[in-house]
């Protein structure tokens, strides 16, 4: 034995005792059955039967890292939010990007939104910012996600994704034109990781210390330049190296190259709301930027790996219901929905003391709550007294909300989202096609039409009610895009 050999620690079971043989079972006689008493076995193949944890239905394919948001920029008149408070002030993050469709198994270069799932570790409790890197969605109620992404998932009887349900979807779904043509553009599928940029995509409320309020956009501009991947070279990349934006990131972090975003904000009075001429709190819409400029508040570095992707990155949660003094939620629907599914969905994948874990507590200051027990307490809370009000010296409340109140007027009932001057489902995405250049307008339209020809032959109002919401949003999109379409469908 050498002497590495004797320095090696002694390998024991779960409940520490040290291991005899982990090569051979025990056997009654040699080649003789095996003994129950070799507990060994047992809780080896027990163990490793209970490794794995739901999926995340959607974003379940994702890598991490941790880093540091640096304030750039004074915003004390907007918000007072304490990790924003001072120009210089930073504070500790972990970001998450993902894929939304692939299952955890799935490759990373594909055509799909990328999640930009920000936690910011404040001395006033978590702040999640659950992005993407897309300024918009496919829908803007959250009553259309499950069916949103049941056509984006496996169909019941084929077991695959299938195009007639996508296009099916899309197409009976106007307000999902404006994603779909940032989909199909350039952005779709991004080269890693670090060349993307995240939005919040929501609108968001920031309140100052005087009780103003504000609403507000994050951006996250990449400082590594935006980078992508052509459909043909993702094809190529996905099965060549099916971990390459994972790999990426982590790799870059070990060379020291450490990958920034310059954060912006979008900050609307709160006044200008109601009559501004797209409704500010429709995900399906932008805020142009000659409306309201992007202002720098910030950067985001990323600069420490996770050292245990299951612990970290497959237990991390992120819920858009976590906001501190200075930062709440606005009106838009699918951010209401979103509100309450995250956390119903940790609860049900990782457990009610999912937020116990390193990863997911508060780093700058502790959780003081009356909540105990459930699966995996880890007893933090001692001899203290679970209930309010006590007289035993409990934590109290501060009496003062997080977020502003905002008026609201009318009946309840199931209404659509309100209508602003400019507001239809594809005046934006007329918009962004033209912004495309020509190059890109010919990427955007090959790959459209390669999906779209992939519908069933007999279901030619699948692929006719598609095409006409691009129509609409710009007759040249529409006429190029039918064209495309027709000839692949002849073949
Ligand atoms: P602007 O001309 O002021 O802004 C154009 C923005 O479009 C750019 O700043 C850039 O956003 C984004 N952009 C540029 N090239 C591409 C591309 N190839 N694919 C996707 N996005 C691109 O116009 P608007 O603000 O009126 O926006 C026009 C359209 O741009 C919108 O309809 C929307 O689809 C898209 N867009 C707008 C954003 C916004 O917040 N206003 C953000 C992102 C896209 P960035 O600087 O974020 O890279």
């Amino acid at each position: 034995m050498t002497t590495q050999d004797e320095l090696r620690p002694t390998l024991t079971t779960e409940a520490g005792a040290p291991v005899a043989d982990n090569q051979n079972t025990e056997t009654a006689g040699v080649g003789g059955p095996a003994l129950i008493q070799d507990q060994l076995l047992f809780e080896k193949l027990a163990h490793f039967n209970r490794e794995r944890i739901p999926e995340r239905v959607v974003h379940a394919r994702g890598a991490a890292a941790y880093g540091t948001f640096t304030v750039t920029a004074d915003v004390t008149p907007y918000t007072r939010a304490g990790f924003l408070s001072e120009i210089g002030k930073q504070t500790e993050v972990f970001l998450r990007f993902s894929t939304v469709a692939g299952n955890l198994g799935s490759a990373d270069a594909v055509r799909d939104p990328r999640g930009f799932a920000l936690k910011f570790y404040t001395e006033e409790g978590n702040y999640d910012l659950v992005g993407n890197n897309t300024p918009v969605f496919f829908i803007k109620d959250a009553i259309k996600f499950p069916d949103f992404i049941h056509t984006q998932k496996r169909d019941p009887y084929t077991g695959s994704q299938e195009a007639d349900n996508v296009w099916d979807f899309w197409g009976l779904s106007p307000e999902s034109t404006h994603q779909v043509t940032w989909l199909f553009g350039d952005r779709g599928i991004p080269a890693s990781y670090r060349h993307l940029n995240g939005y919040g995509s929501h609108t968001y409320q920031w309140q100052n210390e005087a009780g103003e309020h504000f609403w507000v956009k994050y951006h996250f501009k990449t400082d590594q330049g935006i980078r992508n991947l052509t459909q043909d070279e993702a094809n190529r990349l996905a099965g060549e190296d099916p971990d390459s934006h994972q790999r990426d990131l982590r790799e870059a972090i070990e060379r020291g190259e450490f990958p920034t975003w310059t954060v912006q904000v979008q900050i609307m009075p709160a006044a200008d709301a109601a009559n501004y001429r797209f409704n500010p709190f429709d995900l399906t819409k932008v805020w142009p930027h000659a409306d309201y400029p992007p202002v720098e508040i910030g950067t985001l570095e990323l600069n420490r790996n996770p050292d245990n992707v299951f612990a970290e990155v497959e237990q991390s949660i992120f819920s858009p219901a976590h906001f501190v003094p200075g930062i709440g939620p606005s009106p838009d629907k699918m951010l209401q929905g979103r509100l309450f599914a995250y956390a119903d969905a940790h609860r049900y994948r990782v457990g009610i003391n999912a937020d116990h874990l390193p990863v997911n507590r508060p780093h700058a200051t502790v959780a003081r709550t009356n909540s105990r027990d459930g699966h995996l307490y880890d007893g933090r809370h001692g001899r203290q007294k679970n209930y309010e009000p006590n007289s035993f010296g409990g934590p109290v409340e501060t009496g003062r909300p997080l977020w502003a109140p905002t008026a609201v007027t009318g009946t309840t009932g199931d209404h659509a989202a309100p209508s602003h001057v400019e507001d239809d489902d594809f005046v934006q995405a007329g918009t962004l096609y033209r912004l495309y250049s020509e190059e890109e307008k010919q990427r955007l339209i090959a790959n459209l039409a390669g999906f779209i020809a992939k519908v069933s032959q007999d279901r030619e109002d699948i692929v006719e009610r598609a095409i006409d919401n691009f129509r609409k949003a710009d007759a040249d999109y529409g006429q190029r895009l039918e064209t495309a379409v027709r000839e692949l469908r002849k073949k």
